[in-house]
């Protein structure tokens, strides 16, 4: 059979590395450990029963953009939306990578981000975190932004997978001290709330992008949004087909988002069992906690692989990450509902007593 002609270096692209499976306990994805609030729920269906099937997407899509917009005292102009953010990040990677440009992230951070640069057949260069408490050097990461003459930089804050947090300072620091496009991936603000939103009229580089996946529960539906200056959004969006947004997903996100305050306090309690699973993670002997500003908390342990393949032979799926750079030994451990947090801790706590 003759070789296909697949695209230039297709067969080398890395793959999302993630383990699923029907998980008795699915700690793995930071996603929500609960579903739709009720009240929303019966009004997404409601929606949802009075869709127009044979029509291509047409007002939903410009009536989420305008809500969530106005919301942050923008306009229309100032909003892309796509099928999870990861669509949004893989455009704006796609509109600023091509052959020869570099695209500036930090490592650890979320995986994905080496994949769309190599997507976009643009030099990844990461800078690295601190070892000790994963904290971002903000001078370093300008300089090599500038050195490097990069078409993009990337922050995600809070961070994948370290939960570690880079303040308002810093952002803007970074932004006054680069000239190229600037992202800030926001997917787990709404549970520290230092949002650089405000940032983005003084510097009009600046893209922030959100998510619906994550504090709003909505990781099956894909939705996510970018805020920018107009001439972003109008050069992003023309990466973009035509309709690329269901209708499906467009009413139940816009009806997620006119119903957000029900999720308030779906999100303290996230906050809340964090820290107290922080505390009990913390009083482990050999297990290193690192404060976390997200829906998850990450730590080190020496046998953190064991650790790992114990809780999958219970049905419980956690996140390690092989040998990536400074991630050695490192686990992440959404947070659940409080049994679920309580379950997932008691096999950890019954691993470590076997240790010794
Ligand atoms: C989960 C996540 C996203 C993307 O989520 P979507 O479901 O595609 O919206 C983006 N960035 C980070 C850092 C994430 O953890």
């Amino acid at each position: 059979m003759a070789k296909l002609k697949y695209r230039n270096k297709l067969a080398e692209m890395p793959s999302y590395d993630v383990v699923e499976r029907d998980w008795h306990i699915k700690v793995n994805a930071n996603e929500s450990g609960m579903n739709l609030p009720p009240l929303v729920e019966e009004r997404v269906m409601s929606r949802l029963s009075r869709v127009a099937f044979n029509r291509y997407p047409n007002e939903d899509l410009e009536m989420l953009m305008e809500a969530i917009g106005r919301n942050f005292g923008l306009g229309v102009e100032n909003v892309l939306i796509g099928n999870g953010s990861s669509e949004i990040i893989e455009k704006i990677f796609y509109c600023f990578g091509g052959r020869g440009r570099k695209i500036v992230f930090p490592q650890p951070s979320f995986s994905m981000y080496h994949i769309y640069a190599k997507a976009a057949e643009a030099e990844a260069v990461p800078v690295s975190l601190s070892e000790k408490d994963y904290s971002l050097d903000v001078k370093e990461f300008v300089n090599v932004v500038n050195d490097n003459k990069a078409a993009l930089c990337v922050i995600c804050n809070p961070n994948n997978p370290t939960g570690s947090f880079t303040s308002l300072e810093d952002i803007e620091y970074i932004a006054s001290h680069t000239s190229c496009a600037f992202l800030v991936d926001e997917a787990y603000i709404e549970f520290n709330g230092q949002t650089a939103i405000g940032l983005m009229k003084k510097y009009p580089n600046m893209i922030i992008a959100r998510t619906f996946s994550k504090a709003y529960g909505l990781a099956a539906c894909r939705c996510g949004y970018m805020l920018a200056a107009a001439p972003l959004t109008d050069m992003i969006g023309k990466s973009m087909m035509p309709y690329h947004m269901n209708v499906l997903t467009l009413v139940t996100a816009d009806t997620v988002f006119q119903m957000r305050d029900e999720f308030i306090p779906r999100i303290q309690m996230a906050i809340a069992e964090r820290k107290r699973m922080e505390g009990q993670y913390g009083s482990l002997k050999g297990f290193k906690v690192f404060p976390s500003n997200t829906n998850f908390i990450f730590l080190k342990y020496d046998k953190a692989v064991a650790l790992n393949e114990y809780l999958e032979s219970r049905g419980i799926g956690i996140r390690s990450f092989g040998k990536a750079p400074l991630l050695e030994n490192a686990l992440r451990i959404s947070m659940g509902n409080r049994d679920e947090n309580d379950a997932v801790f008691k096999a950890v706590k019954a691993f470590v007593e076997e240790q010794n």
